[in-house]
């Protein structure tokens, strides 16, 4: 425990920040590309660490844009009623089973500020979003991690782990950052086996990237499972993160209760209208997807002919489980022009973009390999 006091004493710190926040690591973003160039002295890097799509927006989402250029001065419409109710007819379930906020990050702090207690417990499986360990501190839970069984989420171990203190539980599917899937029917068993106080929250930021048959659209069960909230984004597939704008969908109360936690117009007026142009424009968002999930498919192919060892990847993104290795292998990737996401101690993710971009970084991870004088694994 800090004391609060005394801390602020040590450190000559104005005000008295809540000890639970004094503490808290600050979530650190994907490195940019301009970093790596400064501190490498290298020109031309590619970021490939936020899992970022590569495209300019859609010409209908970019039209959309500038038709709401004009209205900067008003405020949004605080419950984005046009997108909430086109994104429920594209869900096929009722509006209020809709909500919106700023990124699907955004809703997910929502949804621990609405359903977890200081003391309460929230469980996931890790590595994974880090994101998630963070928002439990900003609610002071406590956090229950369960390792991944093959750099996947092990659904019966997470079962096993929730209590009656567990208010909220993370399923991330696909996991980022390893990529993996858990088909449908083992989160329906999770599902029958968790408690109806616990809110399971199935987090989809992929979905759209996904081809492995085992997983299914996970909408039906919403049927018998009021307490499953499912979150998606238009960051990714849509590739719209830099206008933040997310969504959750679930039971009618469940989406009240974050509603009520919803900073007042956090959704802004250019995300709402770019969110729709591209809920119009879908087909066009999934030829993109579909592109790079072929070269998703290459860059693994060519991968595990090199001899890396990377699980079936299906997100926008391939993951390399290098363990102790991963730090150098950041390094020794940036310095060739590459920035991946390193997590030291677990492994490398690097963001599927590009045709040239993903060259550039098969390119990097086989002289990289040199450099460090590894063989690949
Ligand atoms: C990127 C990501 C999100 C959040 O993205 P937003 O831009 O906030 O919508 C949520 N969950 C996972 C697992 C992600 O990788």
């Amino acid at each position: 425990m800090v004391d609060t006091h005394q801390w602020c004493q040590n450190r000559n710190v104005t005000g008295r920040p809540r000890p639970s926040i004094a503490a808290l690591p600050a979530y650190r973003p994907g490195r940019s590309a301009a970093a790596a160039e400064a501190d490498h002295g290298v020109i031309d890097a590619v970021k490939l660490a936020s899992n970022e799509a590569p495209f300019s927006p859609l010409p209908s989402v970019a039209e959309a844009i500038s038709a709401g250029i004009g209205q900067v001065n008003l405020y949004p419409d605080h419950g984005a009623a046009a997108l909430r109710s086109e994104l429920a007819a594209h869900l096929n379930v009722a509006s209020n089973q809709v909500t919106v906020g700023a990124g699907s990050a955004g809703i997910l702090q929502q949804i621990l500020l609405a359903y977890v207690a200081p003391g309460d417990a929230v469980a996931m499986c890790w590595p994974s979003f880090e994101a998630y360990p963070i928002f439990a501190r900003l609610v002071e839970a406590e956090e229950i991690r369960v390792p991944l069984h093959d750099e996947t989420f092990d659904l019966p171990a997470l079962a096993a782990a929730i209590t009656h203190q567990t208010k909220v539980a993370f399923v991330t599917n696909p996991n980022n950052p390893t990529g993996t899937v858990v088909p449908t029917a083992e989160i329906e068993m999770l599902l029958d086996a968790v408690p109806d106080t616990c809110i399971v929250v199935l987090d989809e930021a992929y979905a759209e990237f996904v081809d492995d048959p085992r997983v299914t659209d996970s909408t039906p069960l919403l049927a018998d499972h009021p307490n499953l909230v499912i979150t998606r984004t238009f960051s990714k597939a849509h590739g719209l993160a830099g206008l933040r704008v997310g969504y959750a969908y679930g039971s009618p109360e469940v989406i009240e209760m974050i509603d009520r936690t919803l900073a007042p117009f956090a959704v802004n007026d250019l995300a709402q209208r770019s969110a729709r142009a591209s809920l119009a424009a879908v087909d066009e968002m999934q030829s993109r997807v579909a592109n790079v999930v072929v070269e998703r498919d290459r860059v693994t192919e060519t991968l595990r002919a090199a001899g890396w060892t990377t699980p079936n990847p299906q997100g926008n993104f391939v993951w390399l489980p290098v363990g102790a290795l991963a730090a150098d292998l950041g390094v020794a990737l940036e310095q060739r022009g590459v920035v991946a996401r390193a997590f030291p101690e677990v492994g490398v993710r690097v963001t599927i973009s590009t045709e040239t971009a993903n060259d550039r970084f098969l390119e990097a991870i086989l002289h990289a390999a040199t450099d460090l004088g590894v063989v690949p694994r």
